[in-house]
């Protein structure tokens, strides 16, 4: 297929971009570069610079097959206090792609969701069905694409998927994770290993769990990219489907902190700090759907595995 990948120079649209080449697609990369890197772009692909918003319908013109849309803001904390550059870096952007999608009739687009769509849970694991209440902006801002996707859908005939991705962690080969700004655990324990970070901050050891810290779903970023190319093939016109990506094992913070002790041979100091706003205790998906409409089956469920190809990126971009 002829794809267009936007934000295929930051981690999971790199990963996703490498993927869709080696399997034979032919790809353009859209990314503006604010927070994507250029040497990440994965060779094969054509690249072009530039706001989504701006560039989309030109590039659509062109005939494609499909849209997958990773560009995005994705930042919880920075969300709830410049929610504009959500509302406008998400939504709005979001809104024109789905403009030029209908006005050049392309027929699919596989969309990057998330599991912050659903907000404190109220079951887990938690369901496609499972209420949306979003407790941030971030999470607000993704699942207002998804109910627009749902009506272009209905209206317009496009073959429409949203993956909501939980914890998604680990590398391939030289695409991984390197944000200016980073907030997530497992990058953040490795930076500690490196001893470029003193030690990690636990957000919390009094929640309702086992250890008290909270527990997270990690999936491989390989097998969500793979993901993405099952969903490109079942697609179906004037359907939008939704996806929950996960393993539908649970990890704690203090056993994610362990296994990267043990990856790295690295004592790892950790601290116990406050609670994090906004953090709920438990995510954990259920995935059943994805198994069983896509046919996907996660190959690299193992924690250690993930976190031993996160080390390895770390280590050599260090080099
Ligand atoms: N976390 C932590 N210390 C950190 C970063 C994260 O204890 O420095 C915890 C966070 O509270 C959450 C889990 O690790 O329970 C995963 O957080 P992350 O930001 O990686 O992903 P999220 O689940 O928020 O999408």
């Amino acid at each position: 297929m002829r794809l267009l990948v936007t934000g295929g120079a930051g981690y999971v649209g790199s990963v996703c971009a490498a993927r869709l080449v080696e399997s034979g697609h032919e790809v353009t990369v859209v990314d503006d570069l604010s927070t994507g890197h250029a040497d990440a772009v994965p060779a094969g692909t054509r690249f072009v610079q530039g706001d989504i918003g701006e560039v989309a319908g030109t590039l659509l013109a062109e005939g494609f097959d499909g849209v997958l849309h990773f560009a995005a803001k994705s930042l919880v904390g920075e969300s709830m206090v410049d929610p504009a550059k959500y509302w406008q870096g998400n939504v709005v952007t979001s809104l024109k792609l789905l403009d030029a999608i209908k006005e050049h009739g392309t027929p699919r687009l596989v969309f990057s969701s998330t599991a912050a769509t659903y907000g404190e849970p109220k079951e887990v694991p938690i369901q496609e069905t499972a209420p949306t209440s979003p407790t941030n902006t971030y999470g607000a801002s993704k699942l207002a694409i998804d109910h627009a996707m749902t009506s272009y859908a209905a209206a317009h005939g496009l073959a429409a998927v949203s993956l909501r991705y939980f914890n998604v962690a680990g590398a391939y080969g030289q695409f991984g994770e390197r944000h200016a700004t980073e907030t997530h655990l497992i990058p953040l324990v490795l930076q500690v290993a490196l001893g470029q970070r003193e030690q990690i901050q636990v957000f919390g050891d009094d929640w309702p769990t086992e250890d008290g810290t909270c527990v997270r779903d990690y999936i491989h970023v390989v097998d969500l990219a793979d993901a993405h190319l099952l969903a490109l093939e079942h697609a179906t016109a004037g359907e939008h489907r939704i996806f929950n990506l996960g393993n539908g094992t649970g990890f704690s913070v203090q056993q994610v902190i362990e296994t990267c002790r043990t990856v790295t041979g690295h004592p790892i100091p950790a601290k116990i700090s406050p609670r994090r706003a906004g953090d709920p205790a438990v995510l954990i998906a259920a995935s059943d759907r994805a198994r069983e409409d896509l046919g996907w089956k996660p190959q690299r469920a193992d924690l250690a595995g993930i976190v031993a190809d996160a080390w390895e990126f770390t280590k050599a971009r260090t080099n």
